[in-house]
């Protein structure tokens, strides 16, 4: 999509903290991180969000989710515990409509989120 700004930056044509690229998914720093840890998982193909995930994307999320754990590990959280979200739409608060995964992580979390 050539005006989506998650597609620019996994195509490098905006500058992001890049921690880990593959063929399908790029992760990098959120640029107001809410914890030590607050790196955003972005598949390469363009899906607006949670709700337009098809069956033939099961294995997509499930690789996003080993990357987080990767993440998760190399970033020394993974036992301490960390947390992974996906908002999809207004009250969930979604800004950008390019699917992601947030990965939190490096201080205590309260329950329920805000
Ligand atoms: P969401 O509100 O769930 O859609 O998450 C969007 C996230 O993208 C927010 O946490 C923003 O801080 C983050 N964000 C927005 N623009 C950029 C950018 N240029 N580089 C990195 N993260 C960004």
């Amino acid at each position: 999509m050539p005006e989506c700004l998650f597609c620019k930056i996994a195509a490098k044509q905006i500058p992001s903290s890049i921690l880990y690229e593959d063929d399908k998914v790029v992760a990098f720093q959120d640029v107001s991180p809410q914890a030590p840890l607050h790196a955003l998982i972005v598949p390469r193909k363009h899906i607006p969000g949670t709700l337009e995930l098809a069956e033939a994307d099961n294995a997509l999320l499930g690789h996003m989710v080993q990357v987080a754990n990767r993440l998760a590990r190399e970033k020394g959280v993974a036992e301490r515990g960390f947390r992974l979200v996906m908002n999809t739409n207004a009250e969930a608060g979604q800004s950008v409509f390019h699917m992601h995964m947030h990965v939190l992580g490096g201080r205590p979390m309260g329950w329920p989120p805000g």
